[in-house]
C-alpha cells in the first residue's frame, strides 16, 4: 500500500518507521528542513513509561488556581475567546474526576507499557545512539502534602503492574548523588526505575535515517495544504508543491493535526500546551542529574543528556505561539540551579514547543469515518515516550491487523 504520513516529528517518523517494516511503500511530508524540528526538538528528555499520568486528575481544578499565582508558575493561563481553547478547557475540567482519572491513566500506561518494549526493539533493530540512558525516573517531593498526594499514582501503578519504589531522602539520594548537596529541600521520592531518558532530536533523525534506508521518502520543506478526499475515501494529500497520491494518510502533525481534518466533520480536541526548555552544558559532573528527576513543586523534568542538562517544564495555555518569555526562562534557571547547579545556564539554549494536547492526557491514535485516513496524534506531554509504541499500533491498524494491545478506546470515535 502507498502510505503517506503527514509530520515528521517523533510520532511521524517512528509511523514511518513501522509502517515501512510492514512493508508499505512510505512518503511522509513536513514543511520544516528536517525531521523534528517543531515540538519534538528540545523536550525535556524523559522517556517516563511509568510516570505516564493525565494532567485532568482530581484536585487539579483548585491547585490549577494556586500555580497561576505561584511565583515560578507551573501553569500560566491566557484565555482567548478562542472556541476551541474554551471547549478544549471545558473537556480537561471534565476529565478531572476519580473515574476518569483512573480510566485515562490507565490507557496512558497501556501505550507506554508497549512503547518500552517497542523502543527496545528499535534500539535492537538499529544500533542508533541518542545519549540514552536507563536509570529511571525520580519524582522529587518537596513537602509531606506531595509525597501524600502521590498514594493515587502509587495505587495507579501497582494495579498495573509497573515496577516503583517510594524512596525516603537518602533512598533519593542514592539514585541521584547530586541531592545530597540539597538533602534538607527533600521530603522523599517516587522512583520509577524502567524508566529511560535520551534526546528525541537525536533519536528521530538517526531513525529517518534509518527509514530512508529503508526506502521511505521524505519530503522536507513542503507545506500540508489539505486532504483530497472522494466519496468518504482519502485519495491523497494537496501540498504547496504538488498532489501526491495514496492509499492510506497517517496525521502526525501534533498541535496542528486538527485544523486538517475539521472540513471531514472529524472534531479532533487536540491543543497546543506551551513548554518551555533549557539546555545547558555540564561544567561539574557532580553536581548533575544522572537520569531524570521530575521537581513536583514547579513541575519541572531535570534530565541528564550526555554532556548537557535538559530542564524543561511549565503549561502556558496561550494559543499557536512560539514566543520566549525571560520570566519562563527564569523559572528553568531556578528549578535547576535549586537542585543541580552543575551546568553553565549562561550558555543555556532556550526554547519553547506547543505539546498537542488532548483533553483526557490520552493520545488519538486509529482510524477515522474517512476511508484510509488515520490519525496518530494528540501526544501531549509524553509524546517521546508514548512514540514508538502509537506507531506500531497505527502500523497494525492501517496494514489491517490486530493490534497487539487493546487499541478499541484510542481512536477519536471516543469522544462521540
Ligand atoms: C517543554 C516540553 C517538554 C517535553 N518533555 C517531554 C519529555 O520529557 N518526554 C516526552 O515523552 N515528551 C515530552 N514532551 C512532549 C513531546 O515533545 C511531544 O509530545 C512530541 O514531540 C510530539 O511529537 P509529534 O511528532 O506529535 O509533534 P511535532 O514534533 O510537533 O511534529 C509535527 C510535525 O508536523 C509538521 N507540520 C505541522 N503542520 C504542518 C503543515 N501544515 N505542513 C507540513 N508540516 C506540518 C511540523 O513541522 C512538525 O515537524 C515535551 C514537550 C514540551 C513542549
Amino acid at each position: 500500500m502507498k502510505v503517506i504520513v503527514l509530520g515528521a516529528g517523533v510520532v511521524g517518523v517512528t509511523s514511518a518507521y513501522q509502517l515501512a517494516k510492514a512493508g508499505h511503500e512510505v512518503t511522509v511530508i513536513d514543511r520544516q528542513e528536517g525531521p523534528a524540528l517543531e515540538t519534538s526538538f528540545a523536550n525535556a528528555g524523559e522517556v517516563s513509561f511509568g510516570y505516564c499520568s493525565p494532567w485532568a486528575a482530581p484536585g487539579i481544578p483548585l491547585k490549577a488556581m494556586k500555580w497561576l499565582f505561584m511565583n515560578h508558575a507551573p501553569l500560566i493561563l491566557r484565555p482567548k475567546m478562542d472556541a476551541a481553547m474554551l471547549s478544549w478547557m471545558a473537556q480537561m475540567l471534565r476529565n478531572c474526576t476519580s473515574e476518569r482519572y483512573a480510566i485515562n491513566k490507565s490507557r496512558m500506561l497501556r501505550i507506554a507499557d508497549y512503547a518500552r518494549i517497542s523502543l527496545a526493539e528499535v534500539r535492537d533493530e538499529t544500533g542508533i545512539a541518542y545519549d540514552e540512558r536507563m536509570q529511571g525516573t525520580l519524582q522529587l517531593f518537596r513537602t509531606q502534602q506531595q509525597l501524600d498526594a502521590s498514594a493515587k499514582d502509587v495505587k495507579a501503578l501497582a494495579a498495573d503492574g509497573v515496577p516503583f519504589e517510594v524512596l525516603d531522602p537518602e533512598g533519593c539520594i542514592r539514585v541521584e548523588p547530586a541531592l545530597k548537596h540539597v538533602r534538607q529541600k527533600i521530603v522523599g521520592g517516587l522512583l520509577t526505575p524502567k524508566d529511560e531518558t535520551g534526546d528525541c532530536f537525536k533519536f528521530t533523525n538517526a531513525l529517518a535515517l534509518k527509514a530512508a534506508a529503508m526506502g521511505v521518502k521524505f519530503l522536507y520543506g513542503t507545506n500540508i495544504k489539505a486532504l483530497d478526499v472522494e466519496g468518504g475515501a482519502i485519495k491523497g494529500v494537496v501540498t504547496d508543491r504538488e498532489t501526491l497520491r495514496g492509499d492510506a494518510v497517517v496525521v502526525a502533525l501534533g498541535s496542528y493535526s486538527p485544523m486538517l481534518v475539521k472540513q471531514f466533520g472529524i472534531k479532533l480536541p487536540v491543543y497546543p500546551v506551551k513548554g518551555y526548555s533549557l539546555t545547558i552544558p555540564i561544567v561539574d559532573a557532580s553536581r548533575a542529574p544522572e537520569s531524570t528527576v521530575m521537581d513536583e513543586t514547579y513541575k519541572i523534568a531535570i534530565t541528564r543528556l550526555g554532556d548537557r542538562i535538559r530542564v524543561g517544564g511549565m503549561a502556558e495555555i496561550s494559543g499557536y505561539t512560539n514566543d520566549l518569555g525571560q520570566k519562563r526562562r527564569a523559572t528553568l534557571e531556578h528549578s535547576v540551579t535549586d537542585l543541580f547547579p552543575g551546568g553553565d545556564v549562561s550558555k543555556a539554549d532556550f526554547w519553547s514547543g506547543l505539546r498537542p494536547m488532548t483533553p483526557d492526557g490520552t493520545p488519538v491514535i486509529g482510524a477515522t469515518k474517512v476511508k484510509g485516513l488515520f490519525l496518530n496524534t494528540g501526544h501531549g506531554t509524553l509524546g517521546w515516550t508514548m512514540s514508538c509504541g502509537s506507531a506500531k499500533v497505527i502500523s497494525s491498524i492501517v496494514s489491517g491487523k490486530k493490534p497487539e494491545i487493546d487499541a478499541t478506546d484510542l481512536a477519536v470515535s471516543r469522544y462521540a
